[in-house]
Protein backbone atom coordinates (compact mmCIF):
# COMPACT_ATOMS: atom_id res chain seq x y z
CA UNK A 1 0.00 0.00 0.00
CA UNK A 2 1.96 3.40 -1.07
CA UNK A 3 0.09 6.54 -1.14
CA UNK A 4 0.01 10.29 -0.30
CA UNK A 5 -2.51 12.26 1.54
CA UNK A 6 -2.48 15.58 1.22
CA UNK A 7 -5.38 18.51 1.69
CA UNK A 8 -3.96 22.12 2.97
CA UNK A 9 -7.37 24.04 3.51
CA UNK A 10 -9.02 24.25 7.15
CA UNK A 11 -12.24 24.04 6.48
CA UNK A 12 -15.28 25.29 8.85
CA UNK A 13 -18.65 23.35 8.12
CA UNK A 14 -21.97 23.86 8.97
CA UNK A 15 -24.59 26.43 9.57
CA UNK A 16 -23.57 30.12 11.10
CA UNK A 17 -19.77 29.03 10.41
CA UNK A 18 -18.26 31.69 9.22
CA UNK A 19 -19.51 34.22 11.67
CA UNK A 20 -18.64 31.84 14.34
CA UNK A 21 -15.07 31.61 13.55
CA UNK A 22 -15.10 35.08 11.93
CA UNK A 23 -11.30 36.35 13.66
CA UNK A 24 -9.93 33.44 11.19
CA UNK A 25 -10.70 36.43 8.46
CA UNK A 26 -8.24 38.75 9.77
CA UNK A 27 -4.98 36.36 9.94
CA UNK A 28 -4.08 37.25 6.07
CA UNK A 29 -3.51 40.66 6.13
CA UNK A 30 -5.30 44.17 6.27
CA UNK A 31 -6.77 44.18 2.24
CA UNK A 32 -8.74 41.44 0.55
CA UNK A 33 -9.77 41.32 -3.05
CA UNK A 34 -13.53 39.18 -3.04
CA UNK A 35 -13.19 37.58 -6.38
CA UNK A 36 -17.38 36.45 -7.33
CA UNK A 37 -19.25 36.19 -10.32
CA UNK A 38 -22.71 38.72 -11.17
CA UNK A 39 -24.80 37.09 -8.20
CA UNK A 40 -23.94 34.53 -6.57
CA UNK A 41 -22.02 36.11 -3.53
CA UNK A 42 -24.97 38.78 -3.40
CA UNK A 43 -28.29 36.42 -3.64
CA UNK A 44 -26.51 33.94 -1.43
CA UNK A 45 -26.32 37.00 1.37
CA UNK A 46 -21.83 35.88 1.56
CA UNK A 47 -20.94 39.30 0.38
CA UNK A 48 -22.88 41.58 2.89
CA UNK A 49 -21.91 38.90 5.52
CA UNK A 50 -17.96 39.12 4.95
CA UNK A 51 -18.99 43.17 4.35
CA UNK A 52 -20.11 42.98 7.82
CA UNK A 53 -17.09 41.32 9.63
CA UNK A 54 -14.56 43.08 7.34
CA UNK A 55 -16.02 46.27 8.22
CA UNK A 56 -15.75 45.11 11.93
CA UNK A 57 -12.09 44.47 11.69
CA UNK A 58 -11.45 47.24 9.43
CA UNK A 59 -9.98 44.86 6.63
CA UNK A 60 -10.13 47.18 3.52
CA UNK A 61 -11.84 45.41 0.36
CA UNK A 62 -12.36 45.50 -3.42
CA UNK A 63 -14.75 43.52 -5.01
CA UNK A 64 -14.06 41.83 -8.69
CA UNK A 65 -17.27 40.61 -9.75
CA UNK A 66 -16.86 39.84 -13.15
CA UNK A 67 -16.31 36.27 -13.42
CA UNK A 68 -18.26 34.51 -16.10
CA UNK A 69 -19.35 30.66 -15.73
CA UNK A 70 -16.20 28.65 -16.87
CA UNK A 71 -13.92 31.77 -16.48
CA UNK A 72 -11.51 32.31 -19.17
CA UNK A 73 -7.88 33.12 -19.11
CA UNK A 74 -8.71 36.63 -20.25
CA UNK A 75 -10.85 36.96 -16.59
CA UNK A 76 -8.11 36.04 -14.67
CA UNK A 77 -5.96 38.35 -16.23
CA UNK A 78 -7.84 41.17 -15.66
CA UNK A 79 -8.25 40.07 -12.13
CA UNK A 80 -4.61 39.55 -10.96
CA UNK A 81 -4.11 43.16 -12.67
CA UNK A 82 -7.00 44.72 -10.14
CA UNK A 83 -5.48 42.53 -7.14
CA UNK A 84 -2.08 43.96 -7.62
CA UNK A 85 -3.58 47.31 -8.39
CA UNK A 86 -4.91 46.86 -4.85
CA UNK A 87 -2.76 46.05 -3.21
CA UNK A 88 -4.42 42.96 -1.95
CA UNK A 89 -2.83 40.93 0.76
CA UNK A 90 -5.15 37.78 0.35
CA UNK A 91 -8.03 36.94 -1.91
CA UNK A 92 -11.84 35.51 -0.94
CA UNK A 93 -13.34 33.42 -3.67
CA UNK A 94 -17.25 33.38 -3.01
CA UNK A 95 -19.11 31.38 -5.29
CA UNK A 96 -19.68 28.22 -7.35
CA UNK A 97 -16.63 26.47 -9.07
CA UNK A 98 -16.42 29.55 -11.50
CA UNK A 99 -15.33 32.24 -9.03
CA UNK A 100 -13.66 29.73 -6.82
CA UNK A 101 -11.36 28.55 -9.39
CA UNK A 102 -10.91 32.43 -10.96
CA UNK A 103 -9.62 33.04 -7.16
CA UNK A 104 -7.09 30.82 -7.21
CA UNK A 105 -5.47 31.78 -10.86
CA UNK A 106 -6.07 35.76 -9.48
CA UNK A 107 -4.06 34.95 -5.96
CA UNK A 108 -1.11 33.41 -8.52
CA UNK A 109 -1.64 36.33 -10.75
CA UNK A 110 -1.58 39.19 -8.31
CA UNK A 111 2.42 38.00 -7.38
CA UNK A 112 3.22 37.02 -10.27
CA UNK A 113 3.52 39.08 -13.49
CA UNK A 114 3.28 36.54 -16.23
CA UNK A 115 1.71 35.04 -19.24
CA UNK A 116 -1.52 33.53 -17.76
CA UNK A 117 -0.67 30.59 -20.45
CA UNK A 118 2.54 30.33 -18.09
CA UNK A 119 -0.31 29.27 -15.47
CA UNK A 120 -0.04 25.78 -15.99
CA UNK A 121 3.46 25.41 -15.70
CA UNK A 122 2.51 25.00 -12.10
CA UNK A 123 5.66 26.36 -11.10
CA UNK A 124 5.53 30.32 -9.62
CA UNK A 125 8.31 31.94 -9.09
CA UNK A 126 6.08 33.80 -5.88
CA UNK A 127 3.76 31.78 -3.79
CA UNK A 128 0.23 32.82 -4.81
CA UNK A 129 -1.62 35.37 -2.49
CA UNK A 130 -3.50 33.28 0.19
CA UNK A 131 -7.17 32.19 -1.30
CA UNK A 132 -10.69 32.16 1.36
CA UNK A 133 -13.34 29.85 -0.32
CA UNK A 134 -16.89 30.56 0.47
CA UNK A 135 -19.20 28.17 -2.08
CA UNK A 136 -22.43 28.72 -2.63
CA UNK A 137 -22.97 25.88 -5.17
CA UNK A 138 -22.43 22.14 -3.87
CA UNK A 139 -20.58 20.21 -6.67
CA UNK A 140 -16.99 21.11 -7.74
CA UNK A 141 -15.62 20.90 -4.22
CA UNK A 142 -13.12 23.78 -5.53
CA UNK A 143 -12.91 25.01 -1.55
CA UNK A 144 -11.13 21.79 -0.55
CA UNK A 145 -9.10 21.33 -4.06
CA UNK A 146 -5.69 22.89 -5.89
CA UNK A 147 -7.28 22.93 -9.13
CA UNK A 148 -8.60 26.33 -10.99
CA UNK A 149 -10.46 25.09 -14.13
CA UNK A 150 -10.10 27.69 -17.53
CA UNK A 151 -11.22 27.84 -20.83
CA UNK A 152 -8.54 28.30 -23.08
CA UNK A 153 -10.75 29.89 -25.75
CA UNK A 154 -6.88 29.41 -27.66
CA UNK A 155 -7.20 25.67 -27.76
CA UNK A 156 -11.23 25.86 -27.83
CA UNK A 157 -11.29 23.36 -24.49
CA UNK A 158 -10.77 23.91 -20.23
CA UNK A 159 -7.59 22.84 -18.94
CA UNK A 160 -6.85 23.06 -15.09
CA UNK A 161 -3.76 23.92 -13.55
CA UNK A 162 -2.70 23.67 -9.98
CA UNK A 163 -0.54 22.98 -7.10
CA UNK A 164 -0.24 22.64 -3.36
CA UNK A 165 -0.08 26.20 -2.93
CA UNK A 166 -3.17 26.70 -4.74
CA UNK A 167 -5.32 25.05 -1.84
CA UNK A 168 -7.77 27.53 -0.56
CA UNK A 169 -5.92 28.46 2.86
CA UNK A 170 -9.46 28.85 4.76
CA UNK A 171 -12.99 27.41 3.65
CA UNK A 172 -16.45 28.35 5.12
CA UNK A 173 -19.28 26.05 4.11
CA UNK A 174 -22.65 26.59 5.06
CA UNK A 175 -25.76 25.49 3.07
CA UNK A 176 -27.56 28.11 3.85
CA UNK A 177 -25.51 30.26 1.45
CA UNK A 178 -26.50 27.59 -1.25
CA UNK A 179 -30.41 28.47 -0.33
CA UNK A 180 -30.60 30.69 -3.14
CA UNK A 181 -29.30 28.73 -5.81
CA UNK A 182 -31.62 27.69 -8.72
CA UNK A 183 -33.12 24.41 -8.79
CA UNK A 184 -31.50 23.27 -12.22
CA UNK A 185 -27.41 24.47 -10.29
CA UNK A 186 -28.53 22.60 -7.82
CA UNK A 187 -29.19 19.24 -10.00
CA UNK A 188 -25.89 20.09 -12.04
CA UNK A 189 -23.93 20.66 -9.36
CA UNK A 190 -24.87 17.82 -7.00
CA UNK A 191 -24.24 15.54 -10.23
CA UNK A 192 -20.84 17.48 -10.82
CA UNK A 193 -19.85 15.85 -7.37
CA UNK A 194 -21.22 12.48 -8.09
CA UNK A 195 -18.91 12.38 -10.72
CA UNK A 196 -16.00 13.33 -8.64
CA UNK A 197 -16.74 10.56 -6.21
CA UNK A 198 -17.29 7.94 -9.29
CA UNK A 199 -14.04 8.72 -11.30
CA UNK A 200 -11.75 9.39 -8.25
CA UNK A 201 -12.66 5.99 -6.87
CA UNK A 202 -12.20 4.40 -10.44
CA UNK A 203 -9.21 5.97 -11.38
CA UNK A 204 -6.06 4.57 -11.65
CA UNK A 205 -4.83 7.01 -8.83
CA UNK A 206 -7.33 5.82 -6.27
CA UNK A 207 -6.36 5.73 -2.70
CA UNK A 208 -7.97 3.72 0.43
CA UNK A 209 -8.41 7.02 1.90
CA UNK A 210 -9.96 8.69 -1.36
CA UNK A 211 -12.18 5.78 -1.34
CA UNK A 212 -13.37 5.95 1.78
CA UNK A 213 -14.52 10.00 0.53
CA UNK A 214 -15.72 8.83 -2.41
CA UNK A 215 -18.04 5.93 -1.31
CA UNK A 216 -19.43 7.96 1.63
CA UNK A 217 -20.32 10.55 -1.09
CA UNK A 218 -22.20 8.09 -3.14
CA UNK A 219 -23.84 6.56 -0.33
CA UNK A 220 -25.13 10.82 0.05
CA UNK A 221 -26.20 10.36 -3.31
CA UNK A 222 -28.47 8.10 -3.02
CA UNK A 223 -30.14 9.42 0.24
CA UNK A 224 -30.61 12.91 -1.85
CA UNK A 225 -31.62 11.87 -5.24
CA UNK A 226 -35.86 11.29 -4.86
CA UNK A 227 -35.50 14.81 -3.12
CA UNK A 228 -33.59 15.98 -6.08
CA UNK A 229 -35.40 14.32 -8.70
CA UNK A 230 -39.03 15.84 -6.79
CA UNK A 231 -37.50 19.65 -6.31
CA UNK A 232 -38.00 18.94 -2.69
CA UNK A 233 -34.87 20.34 -1.55
CA UNK A 234 -34.88 21.23 1.98
CA UNK A 235 -31.84 22.31 4.55
CA UNK A 236 -30.88 19.03 5.71
CA UNK A 237 -30.65 18.24 1.70
CA UNK A 238 -28.68 20.90 1.35
CA UNK A 239 -26.25 20.59 3.45
CA UNK A 240 -25.61 17.05 2.81
CA UNK A 241 -25.09 18.21 -0.83
CA UNK A 242 -23.03 19.94 0.14
CA UNK A 243 -20.70 17.87 2.63
CA UNK A 244 -20.99 15.62 -0.57
CA UNK A 245 -19.59 18.31 -2.66
CA UNK A 246 -16.54 18.31 -0.13
CA UNK A 247 -15.93 14.51 -0.01
CA UNK A 248 -15.59 14.52 -3.78
CA UNK A 249 -13.42 17.46 -4.14
CA UNK A 250 -11.30 15.78 -1.54
CA UNK A 251 -11.31 12.65 -3.47
CA UNK A 252 -10.30 14.26 -6.94
CA UNK A 253 -7.38 16.40 -4.81
CA UNK A 254 -5.83 12.76 -4.87
CA UNK A 255 -6.86 11.38 -7.91
CA UNK A 256 -7.70 13.91 -10.18
CA UNK A 257 -11.12 13.73 -12.98
CA UNK A 258 -10.69 11.33 -15.64
CA UNK A 259 -12.77 11.01 -19.18
CA UNK A 260 -15.96 11.83 -17.92
CA UNK A 261 -14.66 15.33 -17.17
CA UNK A 262 -12.41 15.52 -20.38
CA UNK A 263 -15.41 14.70 -22.57
CA UNK A 264 -17.74 17.45 -20.95
CA UNK A 265 -15.23 19.62 -21.43
CA UNK A 266 -16.11 19.69 -25.06
CA UNK A 267 -19.76 19.68 -24.67
CA UNK A 268 -19.31 22.74 -22.43
CA UNK A 269 -17.18 24.77 -24.43
CA UNK A 270 -19.40 23.97 -27.80
CA UNK A 271 -22.35 23.00 -26.90
CA UNK A 272 -22.99 25.55 -23.79
CA UNK A 273 -24.09 22.97 -21.53
CA UNK A 274 -23.81 23.57 -18.37
CA UNK A 275 -20.36 21.39 -16.17
CA UNK A 276 -22.26 18.90 -14.16
CA UNK A 277 -24.72 18.18 -16.34
CA UNK A 278 -22.24 17.80 -18.91
CA UNK A 279 -20.82 15.21 -16.70
CA UNK A 280 -23.84 13.57 -16.13
CA UNK A 281 -25.07 13.04 -19.46
CA UNK A 282 -21.56 10.34 -19.76
CA UNK A 283 -22.31 8.60 -16.84
CA UNK A 284 -24.06 6.07 -17.62
CA UNK A 285 -22.03 4.97 -20.60
CA UNK A 286 -18.47 5.94 -18.81
CA UNK A 287 -19.85 2.82 -16.65
CA UNK A 288 -20.58 0.55 -19.11
CA UNK A 289 -16.97 1.34 -20.95
CA UNK A 290 -15.07 0.47 -17.82
CA UNK A 291 -17.58 -2.21 -16.52
CA UNK A 292 -14.84 -5.04 -17.34
CA UNK A 293 -11.78 -3.47 -15.98
CA UNK A 294 -13.02 -2.62 -12.95
CA UNK A 295 -16.23 -5.25 -11.98
CA UNK A 296 -15.68 -5.30 -8.03
CA UNK A 297 -15.77 -1.10 -7.94
CA UNK A 298 -18.40 -0.94 -10.09
CA UNK A 299 -20.73 -3.00 -8.62
CA UNK A 300 -20.14 -1.73 -5.48
CA UNK A 301 -21.24 1.60 -6.61
CA UNK A 302 -24.21 0.18 -8.16
CA UNK A 303 -25.05 -1.39 -4.76
CA UNK A 304 -24.70 1.62 -2.76
CA UNK A 305 -26.97 3.63 -5.04
CA UNK A 306 -29.31 0.82 -4.68
CA UNK A 307 -29.91 -0.04 -8.29
CA UNK A 308 -29.31 -3.41 -10.01
CA UNK A 309 -27.31 -2.28 -13.15
CA UNK A 310 -26.05 0.24 -14.97
CA UNK A 311 -29.10 0.48 -16.97
CA UNK A 312 -31.04 1.11 -13.76
CA UNK A 313 -29.11 3.38 -12.59
CA UNK A 314 -28.90 5.55 -15.79
CA UNK A 315 -32.65 5.61 -15.79
CA UNK A 316 -32.96 6.85 -12.32
CA UNK A 317 -30.96 9.66 -12.79
CA UNK A 318 -31.60 10.55 -16.23
CA UNK A 319 -35.08 13.03 -15.31
CA UNK A 320 -32.06 15.44 -14.16
CA UNK A 321 -30.16 15.16 -17.39
CA UNK A 322 -32.52 15.42 -19.89
CA UNK A 323 -31.73 14.96 -23.86
CA UNK A 324 -28.57 14.37 -24.91
CA UNK A 325 -26.75 16.61 -27.29
CA UNK A 326 -27.12 16.84 -31.22
CA UNK A 327 -23.73 15.87 -32.96
CA UNK A 328 -22.56 15.13 -36.05
CA UNK A 329 -19.61 13.27 -36.95
CA UNK A 330 -17.20 16.20 -37.68
CA UNK A 331 -18.25 16.91 -34.27
CA UNK A 332 -17.31 13.40 -32.19
CA UNK A 333 -14.06 13.25 -34.30
CA UNK A 334 -13.27 16.98 -33.22
CA UNK A 335 -14.31 16.30 -29.24
CA UNK A 336 -12.62 13.25 -29.04
CA UNK A 337 -9.37 14.40 -30.63
CA UNK A 338 -9.49 17.17 -27.82
CA UNK A 339 -10.02 14.56 -25.09
CA UNK A 340 -7.53 12.34 -26.20
CA UNK A 341 -5.12 15.46 -25.55
CA UNK A 342 -6.55 15.91 -21.72
CA UNK A 343 -3.90 14.83 -19.07
CA UNK A 344 -6.46 13.35 -17.15
CA UNK A 345 -7.04 10.62 -20.05
CA UNK A 346 -4.66 8.55 -19.11
CA UNK A 347 -5.87 8.33 -15.09
CA UNK A 348 -8.97 5.98 -16.61
CA UNK A 349 -8.98 2.73 -15.44
CA UNK A 350 -9.23 1.07 -18.97
CA UNK A 351 -6.63 2.26 -21.17
CA UNK A 352 -8.62 4.73 -24.11
CA UNK A 353 -8.33 4.99 -28.01
CA UNK A 354 -10.15 7.72 -29.90
CA UNK A 355 -12.89 5.64 -31.30
CA UNK A 356 -13.43 4.48 -27.67
CA UNK A 357 -14.21 7.94 -27.11
CA UNK A 358 -15.73 8.57 -30.08
CA UNK A 359 -18.24 5.99 -29.45
CA UNK A 360 -19.29 7.17 -26.22
CA UNK A 361 -20.01 10.54 -27.37
CA UNK A 362 -21.85 8.85 -30.29
CA UNK A 363 -24.03 7.19 -27.39
CA UNK A 364 -25.18 10.03 -25.83
CA UNK A 365 -25.96 12.30 -28.46
CA UNK A 366 -29.49 12.66 -29.63
CA UNK A 367 -29.15 11.61 -32.89
CA UNK A 368 -28.47 8.61 -32.45
P1 LIG B 1 -20.85 28.21 -11.50
O1 LIG B 1 -20.46 28.35 -12.94
O2 LIG B 1 -19.89 28.71 -10.50
O3 LIG B 1 -22.29 28.90 -11.24
C1 LIG B 1 -23.37 28.63 -12.09
C2 LIG B 1 -24.42 29.74 -11.95
O4 LIG B 1 -25.08 29.66 -10.70
C3 LIG B 1 -23.82 31.14 -12.03
O5 LIG B 1 -24.68 31.95 -12.80
C4 LIG B 1 -23.82 31.59 -10.58
O6 LIG B 1 -23.84 32.98 -10.39
C5 LIG B 1 -25.07 30.94 -10.06
N1 LIG B 1 -25.02 30.71 -8.61
C6 LIG B 1 -24.08 30.03 -7.90
N2 LIG B 1 -24.43 29.97 -6.60
C7 LIG B 1 -25.60 30.65 -6.46
C8 LIG B 1 -26.43 30.95 -5.35
N3 LIG B 1 -26.19 30.47 -4.12
N4 LIG B 1 -27.53 31.71 -5.58
C9 LIG B 1 -27.83 32.15 -6.83
N5 LIG B 1 -27.09 31.89 -7.92
C10 LIG B 1 -25.98 31.14 -7.74
O7 LIG B 1 -21.22 26.68 -11.26
P2 LIG B 1 -20.42 25.44 -10.62
O8 LIG B 1 -21.00 24.25 -11.23
O9 LIG B 1 -20.33 25.54 -9.16
O10 LIG B 1 -18.92 25.62 -11.18
C11 LIG B 1 -18.58 25.17 -12.46
C12 LIG B 1 -17.12 25.48 -12.73
O11 LIG B 1 -16.29 24.80 -11.78
C13 LIG B 1 -16.70 24.99 -14.10
O12 LIG B 1 -15.85 25.93 -14.70
C14 LIG B 1 -15.96 23.71 -13.79
O13 LIG B 1 -15.02 23.34 -14.78
C15 LIG B 1 -15.31 24.04 -12.47
N6 LIG B 1 -14.90 22.88 -11.65
C16 LIG B 1 -13.83 23.02 -10.82
C17 LIG B 1 -13.38 21.96 -10.07
C18 LIG B 1 -12.19 22.13 -9.16
O14 LIG B 1 -11.70 21.18 -8.59
N7 LIG B 1 -11.68 23.33 -9.01
C19 LIG B 1 -14.06 20.74 -10.10
C20 LIG B 1 -15.17 20.62 -10.94
C21 LIG B 1 -15.58 21.70 -11.70
P3 LIG B 1 -22.55 33.93 -10.66
O15 LIG B 1 -22.87 34.58 -11.96
O16 LIG B 1 -22.48 34.88 -9.54
O17 LIG B 1 -21.32 33.10 -10.73
FE1 LIG C 1 -16.32 18.81 -12.00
Amino acid sequence: MQFKYYIRTKVFFGKGCMFQNKTELCRFGRKALIVTGGRSAKESGVLSDICNIFDEFKIEYGIFDRVENNPSLETVTEGGKTARDFKADFIVGIGGGSPLDAAKAIAVLAVNDMDPTGLYSNTFANKPLPIIAIPTTAGTGSEVTPYSVLTRKDLQTKMSFGNEDTFPALAFMDAAYTESMPYDVTVNTAIDALCHAIEGYLSRRSTPVSDLFAIEAVDIFRQCLDRLINNNIDFDTREKLLYMAMLGGMVISHTGTTIIHGMGYSLTFYKDIPHGRANGLLLAEYLKFNYDSAKDKIDNLLKLLGKDDIGQFGKAISPLLGAGPLLNSSEVDNYSAITMQQRTTSFNIRNVTVSDIANMYKAVSSNE
